[in-house]
């Protein structure tokens, strides 16, 4: 039997949690993490609609990009599109799970999945993120340091880009005295005690933060551990919002337009006046990017795609690139496959099934 939990654990391991901004809501939204699954229905946003296509698909869980609960909710009485879905999903035993800005920001995820139909490859991460890193410091009895280190590596500390199992220590020697009620590992109640440890420092990812303490706890001799975390703000480059990367060759602007317009089914389009003939260099994010403009400037990309561009920010294209928007829905209409097809690797145990209407509340004609 596989369980939500399950499903919301693997979904975690690829879309980590800790991606996601201070302002989201991804992960279980509305559901019992022990019931089993028996189908999932994928789609970009939670409606009505959705839910129901999900019972009668027989899902009993509907997996989107896009939180259905994302401000709080204080009241179910069905007065808004977001308490009724609620209810509904509720009502049929339909857990409903999201995967939002901790999918945008993985190697792989929904500006990925969009550059990849466009045919923009040698991707790199736009907004590299740079908060997503701690250091951990413990300090060890020599004798058990190594012990300690296998434990930690073995829950993700130490991970560095292609690199594992970094570490760096150095001896000194600790003090402590037990008190009334302690049950030290070493030395006597009352008694100050001066033992060779080693200081400990391991590079963690965020997304390893939790594995990596309940680790340590599990494996550090000493009745209360002596450890600290301190946020690094080293940048990673495999975490963040929003790709730049090449065409195989340059194409003429028209036939990019064109090209951007079947590739995602578009009848309209959206750009800042057209300041290339050719464009060849592409950066773009799926979603809402227009603040990833500057960086997109920076990377001498010929275009920035993207979607919700309010009137004032095509100025600041400036001549520096032709921005466009090609709507929300449609940026991360790909995101839908993604999602399934992530699920369907892991899990052939049950269906999961793609959407069959569009959610998309913007008509463009
Ligand atoms: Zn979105």
């Amino acid at each position: 039997m596989i369980s939500v939990k399950h499903l919301a654990q693997a979904l975690e391991d690829w879309a980590p949690l800790a991606f996601q901004a201070d302002y989201d809501n991804s992960g279980l939204l509305v559901g019992d993490p022990s019931q089993a699954v028996t189908g999932v229905l994928v789609a970009l946003d939670v409606t009505e609609e959705v839910i129901l296509e999900a019972v009668e698909k027989g899902c009993n869980v509907v997996l989107t990009h896009h939180p259905i609960i994302f401000k709080g909710l204080k009241r179910l009485t069905g007065r808004t599109e977001v308490e009724r879905c609620v209810m509904l999903a509720l009502r049929h035993h339909v857990a409903l799970y999201a995967a939002h800005t901790n999918l945008d920001s993985i190697e792989g995820g929904v500006s990925h999945a969009l550059a990849e139909r466009l045919g923009v490859s040698g991707l790199q991460i736009l907004e590299p993120r740079n908060s997503s890193l701690f250091e951990l410091t413990v300090f060890t009895p020599e004798a058990q340091a190594a012990e300690v280190a296998e434990g930690l590596f073995a829950a993700g500390a130490g991970k560095i880009g292609a690199y594992d199992e970094c570490h760096f220590s150095v001896a000194g020697t600790g003090t402590f005295r037990p008190l009334e009620g302690a049950q030290p590992h070493t030395g006597k109640v009352g008694e100050r005690s001066a033992v060779h440890e080693l200081r400990q420092s391991f590079l963690v990812p965020a997304e390893a933060r939790s594995a990596v303490q309940a680790a340590l706890e599990a494996c550090h001799p000493y009745e209360v551990v002596a450890h600290s975390w301190v946020a690094v703000e080293n940048t990673r480059t495999d975490v963040g919002y929003g790709v730049v990367g090449e065409l195989a060759q340059p194409m003429a602007w028209n036939d990019f337009v064109q090209h951007v317009k079947t590739t995602l089914g578009l009848t309209a389009l959206r750009h800042s006046p057209v300041c290339r003939d050719q464009v060849q260099r592409v950066a773009l994010c799926g979603g809402a990017g227009v603040d990833l403009l500057p960086l997109a400037i920076a990377q001498k990309a010929d275009v920035y795609l993207t979607a919700d561009i309010t009137y004032h920010r095509y100025f600041e294209a400036k001549n520096a690139l032709v921005m466009m928007d090609v709507g929300h829905w449609e940026s991360e209409q790909f995101t839908i496959e993604l999602l399934a097809d992530y699920i369907r690797r892991k899990f052939p145990n049950f269906a999961v099934l793609t959407t069959t209407s569009v959610t998309n509340p913007m008509i463009t004609i």
